[in-house]
């Protein structure tokens, strides 16, 4: 055969077998998605078998052999010459996932999956103790396999930088360190500043009766209104809110309702629908290669958080939409906007990183990466950590956390080795920040545009912008070729700043 067609065919044999796969990967999550929603109780023990086996065979068909060599073969070849053109997204991407999961001695890989399901158990029984030091011991553990695993995957500087690129690929850890130091300079006084403002709105009016059957219809109208499409994704209810999925035109999204609290459900059909419509815009034809995947977390929840939030709790939303709110809900009754934008946007420092606002979340999450990166950089002893934690807290938000319970122990994220995905949350912010200010600098008025119902401009956007590139560029290189900028924390910043100044006086 001539090298360019034993190039194609290599390629085309490399391209089935991906799609052949997502096929598995698609059942799986189809199964996730039952056990978290539908599954009666004693399906567990079942269900996890199932969902074990179909790991598995997944696992061996990206790490097999032929991929290795398909992925040799197509390395100097003509298709992978533009890295990012469809063949060489596509090799690029494949070779980079290979790499990660082959470089991993067997042995490691289960010492990591073992220590994870006891560290979350631990994790459990040490949080309803509050007692941390039984949980230091496993914590101890996880950090040393972490190290080990960051040294078979190779590092420059700092053995943060392979696990920070599981979730954010090509990123690098003294840019994203940058980007966040400089959000938390700019943050931590605006916060201490609308703390002393003395405001404080009634929040009081979202916590009162809000029957679930219309919340539910209310949360489906607004989820339609910015372009979820329905015929092919469905909301249903869980305990923690996911968007998860069962192919390329199936795109499932979840919340919870709590009959005396709006917001909960609400905004969480607003941020899952914000991942379902990045779902739903990648392109179907490219399903199973990375042409047809979101190019990172950081990215992913940039558009789960603009819809949520830059949207959904813009004061022109609510125009919109507070006359229709007040029909389904009795309760809302003599509610004015003014009253109603400042009770969902009310800002207060608190312990709780689940039940932060959009302006201290980042707090939350800085405290996290600060601590994470040290830990893993054996620059913070596992037994120092829940002083580190309550000195940070109360550095950047003000609180003391009365109980490692809620402090140091809120989160099971340690506990199951993902270490490298907090920053993620924050990251996702300020890209959805400097997105959204590129969107209204190429469309003009988009806060007007939602006080008319129109959110098509904006999905349109970012499905060019965005959505239809699948991982062709990274998430660092999406933004400069978007914005013409590298991503900080100054349009989202911007956009805070102007936005809780108003709300608070300041
Ligand atoms: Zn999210």
């Amino acid at each position: 055969m001539p090298a360019d067609s034993a190039h194609a065919a290599a390629y085309q044999a490399l391209c089935d077998h991906q799609r052949e796969t997502a096929k598995l990967a698609s059942i799986l999550g189809l199964l996730e998605w039952d056990e978290r929603t539908k599954m009666p109780p004693a399906g567990g023990e079942y269900r996890a078998e199932q969902i074990a086996y179909l790991a598995g065979e997944i696992h061996k068909r990206r790490t097999s052999p032929q991929v290795g060599q398909w992925l040799d073969q197509l390395a100097d070849s003509p298709l992978a010459a533009d890295p990012h053109g469809d063949a060489g997204t596509v090799i690029r991407e494949l070779r980079r996932d290979y790499d990660k999961k082959t470089k991993l001695p067997q042995a490691l890989v289960e010492e990591l999956s073992r220590t994870s399901v006891i560290g979350q158990q631990t994790w459990v029984e040490s949080r309803k103790a509050d007692d941390f030091q039984k949980f230091q011991p496993i914590l101890e553990k996880t950090l040393r396999l972490k190290r080990q695993e960051a040294a078979a995957l190779g590092f420059d500087k700092s053995p943060y930088e392979p696990l920070l690129d599981d979730y954010e690929p090509g990123a690098k850890v003294s840019e994203v360190s940058a980007t966040l130091a400089g959000l938390r300079d700019a943050l931590t006084p605006l916060v201490h500043q609308i703390v002393g403002s003395g405001r404080r709105p009634d929040s009081a009016i979202l916590k009162r009766d809000f029957p679930v059957a219309a919340q539910e219809a209310f949360g489906r109208e607004a989820a339609a209104a910015i372009g979820f499409d329905f015929s092919a994704g469905r909301l249903d209810v869980t305990d923690h809110p996911f968007c998860g999925g069962a192919g390329p035109r199936d795109v499932r999204i979840t919340t919870r309702y709590d009959k005396n609290d709006f917001g909960d459900a609400f905004f969480s059909i607003l941020h899952e629908a914000g991942h379902g419509l990045y779902e739903q815009g990648l392109p179907a034809e490219h399903y199973g290669l990375p042409t047809g995947e979101a190019a990172s977390l950081g990215i992913h929840e940039s558009q789960s958080r603009m819809w949520e939030n830059q949207v959904g709790r813009s004061r022109e939303f609510w125009e919109l939409f507070l006359p229709k709110a007040q029909q389904a809900f009795s309760s809302l009754a003599g509610v004015s906007l003014d009253g109603f934008y400042a009770a969902i946007n009310e800002v207060k420092p608190s312990l709780i990183r689940v039940d932060a606002d959009e302006v201290t979340y980042n707090l939350h999450i800085l405290v996290r990466f600060e601590l994470e990166k040290a830990m893993i950089e054996d620059d913070l002893r596992a037994a120092d950590l829940p002083a580190a934690w309550n000195e940070k807290y109360q550095q950047y938000l003000g609180v003391q956390p009365p109980s490692d319970a809620d402090g140091v122990l809120q989160d099971v994220h340690w506990s199951a080795g993902l270490f490298g995905y907090f920053p993620t949350y924050s990251l996702g912010n300020l890209y959805a920040g400097q997105f959204f200010a590129q969107a209204a600098s190429d469309l003009g008025d988009l806060h007007a545009m939602f006080r008319r119902g129109e959110f098509r401009p904006l999905l349109d956007w970012l499905r060019q912008q965005i959505h239809r590139h699948g991982q062709r560029w990274s998430a660092a290189e999406l933004a400069v070729k978007v914005t013409g900028k590298q991503l900080s924390h100054a349009a989202w910043f911007a956009q805070i700043r102007a936005k809780y100044g108003e709300l608070y006086g300041l």
